[in-house]
C-alpha cells in the first residue's frame, strides 16, 4: 500500500524559499577587513532571482554546470542557491588548486561558466585559457580584468549582470534526485574524483546538520563557516543556516588568525567550522592576546583528527570544539562526537576524542581482510564503509568500483566502531604504518606528541626500515624559542603509548606540508623522507 502523502521534491530552492522568506529578515554578514557588509535574507532573495535571470540570459540552461572561485562571502552563497535552484548545477573550485588540477577539473566537469571573486582573478588566469568548456567569465567586485582578456571567454560584471537583471524568477520544477552541486575530491591518488550532490541529499544534509545530535542549528544561532565553501559545501553551513534561519557570518578572505578573532569578537558567531589548523592558530593567537572567544556555544572540527590537547585548550577559554568525520563523498557529515548524556567531566572525554557517533540515517561498518564483516565491539580494526541518502554511491564521469562495495562506499578510512556507535579511526588506508607485521596508528602518535606543550604540529608517517619493514618517522614543529628534541620527545611518549611503538627517526621542520585543504600532506613527507634518512 503506497502511503497518502504527498510527493513533494526536496529541493534547494524549497530552502531558498523558506530561508529568504519566513527568516526574510535573517542577515548574512561578509567580512571586508575592518567591518562587515550586511544583507538580509529577504534582499539575498531578490538578488539570487537576478542572478538567476542573469544567467539564464548568458545562455545557462538544463543541467549546465555554474562553476565558483570565490571565498565565502554574499555573492557565493547567491550562487550556492541560485545555480541549483534554476536546475543548473553548481561546480565549487578549490581556489588552492594547482592550475593542472583545476584545468581537468573543469573540463572534466564541463563547466560552462566561472564566477569568480575579484582578488581571485590574478590565480584564475593561467588557467582560463585552458578551461576549453567554459564561455563566460562573471567577475565579482572590482577587478584589473586585464590578465583575462586574452583567454578568449566573455568577460562580465557580476554587479552589472544583476543590475540588468529582474528581482523574480520563474523557478523551474525539479526533480529531488537531479544534480545539484558538484565538488572535486582532492584526490590522493590519480586525477582527482567528482562527486555530485543531488538536491535531495542537499536537503536531508541540512535538515541533519540542524539536529542536536550534529550542530543543533536554530534561528538564534549566528553561523561562521571558516571552512571554504569550495571545500565539501563548507561542511553544509550555508544551506543548514538557511534552512535554520540562523545568520551566517562570511570571512571572506580573511582567513588568518587574527582577523578571525576580530571577527568572532566583533560578529559575536555561536558556531564556527574550521579544521583542527585553523583553530590551533586561532588558539595561540587568542591566548596571546587575551582574546574573547566565548560568544561560541559550538566549534565543529574535523577534516583531519582533532587533537585532544586542542580541544582541552578550548575548554579552558570556555569553547567546546566537536569533533566530527566526513569526507567530500559523505557531503560530508557522517559522525559527530557529542558524549552521551551520562558521560559527564573527565567521562566525556573517552567519547569526546572520538571521531563521532553515527548520524541516523546512516550505516557505518567495518570491514576486514577478504571484506569480511567484522563486529562493533570498539576493538576491530578494518576499513570504515559507509551507506546513506547523502553518501555518493559513484564518481562522476569516473569508473573506480574499487571504491564501493555491495552499495556501500569504501572511505579508505582505517578504524574502530563501538556497540553505542562512536568511530574511532587510526588512520587512513594509505597512511598505516606496519612495524614487524603490527599496526602503529599515525593518528595517535601524532595525537599523542601534539600534547606536548612545546609542540605545535606533529606528523608520521611511515618509512622503509631493514628489520622492521617500516618504521615511524615523526616530522615534528615546535613552538619559537623551544629547545626540545628527540630524545625529550621520546620520553614523553614513552608513557602514552607503547615502547615498540616510539619512533626513532625524527626531524624537526619550520612547517608541516599541507594539502589545498589544509591536511597534513604526508605524501609529501614520505617523498621527502622515502629512504628513511633525514636531510
Ligand atoms: P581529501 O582529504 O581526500 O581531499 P576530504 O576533504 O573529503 O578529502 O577528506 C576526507 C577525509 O578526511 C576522511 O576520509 C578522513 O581520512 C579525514 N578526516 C575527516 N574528518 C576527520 C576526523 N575527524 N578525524 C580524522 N580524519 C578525518
Amino acid at each position: 500500500m503506497w502511503s497518502t502523502m504527498q510527493d513533494f521534491p526536496l529541493t534547494i530552492a524549497s530552502i531558498m524559499r523558506h530561508g529568504t522568506g519566513v527568516f526574510g529578515d535573517t542577515q548574512v554578514a561578509t567580512w571586508t577587513g575592518d567591518g562587515t557588509r550586511r544583507i538580509t535574507y529577504g534582499e539575498l532573495g531578490e538578488r539570487v532571482a537576478r542572478l538567476a535571470g542573469a544567467l539564464r540570459a548568458l545562455g545557462v540552461d538544463g543541467d549546465q554546470r555554474v562553476a565558483t572561485f570565490m571565498w565565502n562571502n554574499a555573492e557565493h552563497l547567491e550562487a550556492y542557491l541560485a545555480v541549483p535552484s534554476m536546475g543548473a548545477v553548481l561546480h565549487t573550485l578549490n581556489i588552492r588548486l594547482f592550475p593542472d588540477q583545476l584545468a581537468y577539473i573543469a573540463d572534466h566537469a564541463e563547466d560552462r561558466v566561472v564566477i569568480v571573486d575579484g582578488s581571485l582573478v590574478p590565480l584564475l588566469a593561467p588557467v582560463l585559457p585552458r578551461m576549453k568548456t567554459v564561455r563566460d567569465v562573471v567577475v565579482v567586485g572590482a577587478a584589473d580584468t586585464a590578465p583575462l582578456a586574452d583567454a578568449g571567454k566573455e568577460l562580465h560584471s557580476y554587479e552589472e549582470l544583476l543590475a540588468a537583471s529582474q528581482p523574480a524568477f520563474d523557478w523551474p520544477e525539479i526533480d529531488e534526485r537531479s544534480a545539484a552541486a558538484m565538488c572535486y575530491t582532492s584526490g590522493t591518488t590519480g586525477n582527482p574524483k567528482g562527486v555530485v550532490y543531488s538536491h535531495r541529499s542537499a536537503y536531508l544534509h541540512s535538515m541533519t546538520a540542524c539536529t542536536a545530535n550534529a550542530m543543533g542549528l536554530g534561528a538564534q544561532d549566528r553561523v561562521l563557516p571558516v571552512v571554504p565553501m569550495f571545500h565539501a559545501n563548507a561542511w553544509g553551513l550555508p544551506y543548514a543556516a538557511l534552512m535554520a534561519g540562523a545568520s551566517l557570518i562570511m570571512p571572506d578572505r580573511f582567513l588568518q588568525a587574527e582577523p578571525l578573532v576580530r571577527i568572532i569578537e566583533t560578529e559575536r558567531p555561536t558556531v564556527a567550522g574550521a579544521v583542527p589548523t585553523i583553530w590551533n592558530d586561532v588558539l595561540r593567537y587568542a591566548r596571546d592576546n587575551g582574546s574573547d572567544l566565548g560568544s561560541l556555544r559550538l566549534v565543529p572540527c574535523g577534516g583531519s583528527a582533532v587533537p585532544e590537547s586542542l580541544m582541552r585548550g578550548y575548554d579552558e577559554i570556555g569553547v567546546r570544539i566537536v569533533q566530527a568525520w566526513g569526507m567530500t563523498e559523505t557531503s560530508p557529515l557522517a559522525t559527530v562526537a557529542h558524549p552521551p548524556v551520562t558521560a559527564d567531566g573527565e567521562e566525556s572525554w573517552r567519547y569526546r576524542v572520538t571521531q563521532g557517533r553515527v548520524l541516523a540515517g546512516l550505516d557505518v561498518r567495518i570491514v576486514g581482510d577478504g571484506d569480511v564483516v567484522l563486529p562493533n565491539d570498539g576493538t576491530s580494526v578494518g576499513e570504515v564503509e559507509i551507506r546513506g541518502p547523502w553518501v555518493t554511491g559513484a564518481y562522476h564521469r569516473d569508473e573506480d568500483p574499487a571504491r564501493f562495495h555491495d552499495g556501500w562506499l569504501r572511505t579508505g578510512d582505517v578504524g574502530t566502531l563501538s556497540p553505542d556507535g562512536y568511530l574511532v579511526l587510526t588512520d587512513r588506508a594509505k597512511d598505516v604504518i606496519k612495524s614487524g607485521g603490527e599496526w602503529i596508528s599515525s593518528v595517535e602518535l601524532e595525537n599523542q606528541l601534539m600534547a606536548h606543550p612545546d609542540v605545535v604540529e606533529a606528523a608520521v608517517v611511515g618509512v622503509p626500515d631493514d628489520r622492521w619493514q617500516e618504521r615511524p618517522l615523526a616530522s615534528v614543529v615546535v613552538r619559537d624559542g623551544a629547545t626540545v628534541g628527540a630524545e625529550q620527545l621520546r620520553e614523553f611518549l614513552a608513557g602514552r603509548v607503547p615502547r615498540w611503538q616510539l619512533p626513532e627517526r625524527w626531524t624537526f621542520i619550520p612547517e608541516i606540508p599541507k594539502t589545498s585543504v589544509g591536511k597534513f600532506d604526508k605524501k609529501v613527507l614520505r617523498r621527502r623522507f622515502a629512504d628513511g634518512e633525514l636531510d
